[in-house]
């Protein structure tokens, strides 16, 4: 670990997630060091004061930590241990911050090779979508040897305000794929009951309205449907391909801890039907059109 004040802080994977996140941590006075294979995205935050790195190894060389908000585990390994990989630019001493939902096991085995080359390791995967971002209220679930976790904290708290510490590498990623799986599940039983519901000519509002002070609730229910469904506005949510990789997540750890996950597979089979119908990049509510469309009928208010 560096005792270093400020910690020159790096970032990679300023998508959706990351750009705010990114320009949360600029907001709190550390020097920024950004990468992305999205040249856009970096043009835009160095317009705000960071520093453009051209390759991960790059960028390592150039600060202490590095954050990664990146799409999945291959991109992760990738950049990691690429050629012109963070590991490749990386000093003993130096901290990888994995923010990404990636499974635990891919994250011990990470964090295992990392350590080979003195390099710390703590998975902080996230929870709060979009708008937790951009507010730096964002859930934090943090895996990692104790005193590692204790000297990030601070710039985990620039990110979010619920942290939790639940264990050593790979934790965070346990709860994390947890929590995706109820979501998942959630949103699509929540999409089965809003068709019929609809089908039986009820009002979406009023269901809404009677459920939500109800047993049936949940944020499946109470964030999707006024704020998507509804409006018919499927954008900049949290992406069905994301969504179905968590699921594809939880149900290969399962697999290796001899856990059977029924509802866990159906519901994967209801987000892999939208994938099929083109949805992949639209928010996980979409998984409400192809019953829309079975049915002929909308849910809108
Ligand atoms: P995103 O696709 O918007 O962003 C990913 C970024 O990574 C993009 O800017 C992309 O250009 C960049 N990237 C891809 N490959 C790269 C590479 N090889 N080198 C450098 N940059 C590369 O995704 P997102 O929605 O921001 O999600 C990021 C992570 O956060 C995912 O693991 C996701 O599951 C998780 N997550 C997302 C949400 C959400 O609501 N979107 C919520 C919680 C967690």
């Amino acid at each position: 670990m560096k005792e270093v004040f400020p910690l020159k802080v790096g970032f990679i994977g300023i998508g959706a997630m990351g750009k705010p996140m990114a320009k949360n941590i600029m907001s709190a006075g550390y020097p920024l060091v950004v990468n992305d294979v999205n040249d856009a995205v970096v043009q835009e935050l160095v317009a705000d004061g960071a520093i453009r790195a051209e390759s991960p190894r790059e960028l390592a060389q150039e600060v202490d930590v590095v954050i990664l908000m990146l799409p999945n585990g291959a991109i992760v390994e990738s950049v990691l241990f690429g050629e012109q990989g963070i590991i490749a630019g990386a000093k003993p001493g130096f901290a990888i911050i994995d923010m990404s939902s990636v499974s635990p096991t891919f994250t011990e085995k990470v964090a295992n090779a990392a350590a080979a080359y003195q390099v710390d390791y703590i998975d902080a995967p996230v929870s709060g979508g979009v708008k937790g971002a951009t507010n730096g209220t964002l859930t934090i679930m943090v895996g990692g040897e104790a005193d590692v976790v204790k000297h990030y904290q601070p710039l985990l708290e620039v990110m979010g305000n619920k942290i939790y510490h639940v264990g050593k590498v790979g934790a965070g990623d346990a709860v994390k794929i947890i929590n995706n799986l109820l979501l998942g599940v959630n949103m699509a039983a929540v999409a089965e009951a809003f068709a019929l519901g609809t089908k039986l000519g009820l009002d979406p509002q009023v269901l809404l309205e009677i459920i939500n002070v109800s047993s049936g609730s949940s944020y499946a229910l109470a964030a999707k449907m006024p704020n998507f469904v509804f409006k018919g506005q499927f954008e900049q949510g949290f992406a069905i391909d994301l969504q179905y990789k968590d699921l594809e997540l939880a149900i290969q750890t399962a697999k290796e801890a001899k856990v059977p996950m029924i509802l866990t597979n159906l519901a994967q089979q209801v987000y892999e039907q939208a994938r099929a119908a083109g949805l992949g990049r639209e928010d996980i509510s979409a998984v409400i059109k192809p019953l829309e469309e079975l049915l002929k009928i909308q849910v809108r208010v």
